[in-house]
């Protein structure tokens, strides 16, 4: 109890030392945490008893590090922590469209994005007459465009501190939470050498704060080696020394949670592949009439039903490098036909083919695709599965797993903070063998 009152007089000094008050930035000389990344803390109060009896997980995403990278590269620091702990050989499987901001909220919600509502990293929904878009920081800061519990809220909402250093999603509230801690994406300098470095400056800081204020749960997120994927291609060697590079970063961290002494589960994922671009653009209103629609990429809003029959009609039989469905038709497996968010009709690449609805507008540069792409089906393109790395003191030594789908995470995350995870898309099950309790609930491991 001591401790718990010294350190919640220990942040409360630091603060005001800093002239600092709750939800404000923490950044600058004197604080523990990095100013290449500053974050804002919010004041949610300090853990509870219980919170402060559970290990830690540190959830690191590597944007678009792809299923096979890791082997490819020979990936030291990647494969050793598969090798002390689990990971998945053959890849994770990314929920479609597999693109960066749907999965990611995949992966901390447990939910396929028609269910947690970010089912592009740009879209329109119909009903609110807005659209979403990755680059309106506004937008993505609006807890109202996101449904379910992220892993954070869920934490804050059962009395366990988190903090995100930088996640999609984890700048708005959502959920009636914000996490405690929370970084600011800046595409600008997110990937300087002093950015990238600071995530791991400021993770061990957080992990060095006094038991009540210290997150239980952190993520951390890189975009490399998606831009250079994109930029270059995957095979390209600007891409590969991405890899290298962020598996340092790995390598870095790793070795900065083992020196806290603390007893961390460190889990490191992909939220989808690359694969080379092989076409040029193809142009859906070239091919369809589209007058009437919304559109945003290669998503379709039809405002009537008769306009959604004309375009699916002109466009069911036009190519072999796309499939056109009415959007309750959408095979199951993708989990893409309930959401209006989806459009109406929906077309799906059969391969590496870049799509959208129109040219650019007049004044606007039109310029062919970049090399690299994601978003596509996994289960028609292996190259977009993503990657699964973790081990700790929860989890088993030296296992690998068949590939599975992203959204059976969140329940093994919950699980690993001694959460109680509301239902979703995933389960327990899936991943119940890389845990030393076999995903039994605290009541069952005591014999009760
Ligand atoms: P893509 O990989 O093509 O799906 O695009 C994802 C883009 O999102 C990348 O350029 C990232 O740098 C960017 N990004 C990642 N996190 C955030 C964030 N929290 N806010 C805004 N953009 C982000
Ligand atoms: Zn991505
Ligand atoms: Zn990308």
């Amino acid at each position: 109890m001591r401790l718990h009152v010294w350190g919640r007089l220990a942040l409360a000094s630091v603060l005001l030392a800093l002239g600092l008050a709750a939800a404000q930035p923490l950044s600058g000389q004197g604080t523990a945490f990095s100013p290449a990344l500053p974050l804002t803390h919010v004041e949610n109060g300090p853990n509870s008893a219980r919170a402060q009896g559970q290990h830690y997980v540190v959830l690191v995403s590597l944007d678009g590090f792809r299923w096979d990278y890791a082997k490819r590269e020979k990936a030291s620091h990647l494969l050793a922590l598969g090798k002390q702990g689990v990971w998945a050989p053959d890849g994770m499987v990314p929920s479609y469209p597999s693109l960066t901001f749907p999965n990611h909220f995949s992966i901390v919600t447990g939910l396929y994005p028609e269910h947690h509502g970010l089912v592009a990293n740009s879209f329109f929904d119909p009903a609110r007459q807005a659209r979403y878009a990755i680059s309106d920081s506004q937008a993505v800061s609006d807890g109202t465009w996101y449904t379910g519990t992220p892993l954070w809220s869920l934490a804050e909402s059962q009395g366990m501190r988190t903090a995100c250093i930088l996640w999609p999603g984890s700048e708005a509230q959502i959920s009636g939470f914000r996490p405690s801690y929370y970084a600011t994406f800046d595409s600008k300098t997110e990937a300087t050498p002093a950015a990238q470095q600071a995530r791991i400056d400021d993770a061990v800081a957080l992990l060095s704060l006094p038991i009540a204020d210290r997150p239980h749960f952190i993520t951390i997120y890189y975009s490399e080696p998606d831009h250079e994927g994109h930029q270059f291609g995957p095979d390209a060697p600007e891409t590969r020394a991405a890899e290298l590079k962020v598996d340092a970063l790995v390598g870095k961290l790793k070795a900065a949670l083992d020196a806290t002494g603390l007893p961390i589960n460190l889990v490191v994922v992909s939220d989808h592949g690359m694969i080379h671009v092989d076409s040029g653009w193809i142009t859906l209103d070239q091919i369809a009439d589209l007058t009437g629609f919304d559109v945003s990429g290669s998503l379709l809003y039809g405002k009537t039903e008769e306009d959604r029959a004309r375009v699916y009609n002109q466009l069911k039989k036009a190519s072999s490098q796309f499939v056109v469905y009415r959007l309750k038709d959408v095979p199951a497996s993708l989990n893409f036909n309930q959401n209006p968010r989806e459009g109406d009709p929906v077309v799906v690449a059969t391969g590496p083919y870049a799509i959208r609805a129109h040219v650019p507008p007049a004044g606007r540069q039109d310029s062919p695709p970049i090399p690299g792409m994601h978003g596509l089906d996994p289960a028609r393109i292996p190259e977009m599965k993503a990657s699964f790395f973790a081990a700790g003191p929860d989890i088993v030594e030296g296992k690998t797993v068949a590939p599975f789908g992203n959204v059976n995470l969140y329940p093994w995350l919950a699980h690993l903070l001694g959460l109680t995870a509301p239902s979703s898309d995933g389960s327990l099950n899936v991943l119940a063998g890389t845990l030393r309790d076999g995903g039994a609930e605290p009541d069952e491991k005591l014999g009760k």
